[in-house]
């Protein structure tokens, strides 16, 4: 304080400053209900940690009844499906992530597509009917590639190994050598009968403002945390509880939130274009043997038949 009692501008700054960083968190309101699925973000105060906690049980459920999964294959599918949710929002919040995985282990192909705008996610993978005890490791060591699009932009894809050690630890290996930012990432999936029932998760990034106490204290908060699974229920849908025990010693508030639903982007257009794009002679072929062209979206089953008349129709002139 001056000498009359009032406060300069330095002094005012760092009284706001104190004030803003003492206060209790404060929350986005309302909390969407646990049939909504969706993620919300977290932010320390003096930017050392960014929390996401996402949702995707009602996804899951969607995308593994589909696929007709194995209970090992539901589980790959519930742990892409959100892995993919929280990474696309570190990387991309406004536009569209796609996660693919070749591997060498028995369910094959792994495709993950999350979009913002109308928030769709979707996944496919090669061999949903693949089991552990009868056909292998679901998953080996293979190569992971990330995709990041935007309407109109050519899309940015980084490419990373993918860990026999699956998932989580893949992902975290991709955030921190291709983005250099420290990650933690865990997911929890439950399975019964072939569908993923219940499919949460969380990410932790360690911002340059951070420093090792920060990590330390996260690491040992972290060591005594409950499952989300258990936390996210109707009366805290958020798991408010759960996240301040894993920020316990942190200044912080919850900054966002977004919404994702199952979603497909096929179409009959689409199919249409894809055959339009095959050479003559094999569309000329289907037409000759009077057989109607049949495919199945691979993400969500959809079945596509293009009859004679309209195969026909790609070999006139303008297609
Ligand atoms: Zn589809």
């Amino acid at each position: 304080m001056a000498d009359d009692g009032s406060e300069s501008a330095i002094e005012r700054y760092k009284r706001l400053r104190a004030e803003r960083l003492a206060g209790p968190t404060t929350w986005v309101d309302p909390a969407p209900p646990l049939a909504q699925d969706g993620l919300w973000r977290g932010l320390t105060r003096e930017g050392e940690m960014r929390l996401l906690v996402a949702r995707a049980s009602v996804t899951a459920r969607a995308i593994t009844a589909r696929l007709a999964c194995s209970d090992d294959t539901a589980r790959i599918a519930g742990e892409l499906a959100t892995a993919a949710l929280l990474v696309r929002s570190t990387l991309n919040p406004e536009a569209q992530v796609q996660v693919s995985i070749l591997n060498t282990g028995s369910a094959g192909r792994l495709l993950a597509d999350v979009w913002a705008g109308e928030a769709g996610l979707r996944v496919s993978i090669a061999r949903p009917e693949a089991r552990a005890s009868k056909d292998g490791p679901l998953l080996g060591g293979g190569l992971m590639q990330v995709s990041r699009s935007r309407a109109g932009r050519e899309p940015y894809v980084s490419s990373t190994n993918f860990l026999e050690s699956g998932i989580e630890t893949s992902m975290m290996e991709y955030l921190l050598h291709s983005e250099q930012i420290l990650s933690l990432l865990r997911v929890e999936v439950a399975v019964q009968d072939g569908v993923a029932t219940d499919a949460v998760g969380f990410l932790v990034q360690a911002m340059p403002e951070g420093s090792r106490a920060d990590l330390e204290r996260l690491v040992r908060n972290l060591e005594a945390l409950d499952p989300l699974r258990d936390a996210m229920t109707e009366s805290d849908p958020d798991a408010r509880a759960w996240a301040g025990r894993l920020l316990d010693g942190f200044r912080w508030d919850q900054v966002a939130r977004e919404q994702v639903s199952f979603a497909c982007r096929c179409s009959r257009e689409r199919v249409l274009a894809l055959l339009a794009g095959l050479p003559r002679e094999d569309i000329e072929d289907m037409v000759r043997r009077g057989e109607p062209a049949e495919t199945t979206c691979e993400f969500c089953r959809a079945v596509y038949r293009v009859a004679t008349p309209d195969l026909t129709g790609l070999l006139s002139p303008g297609h």
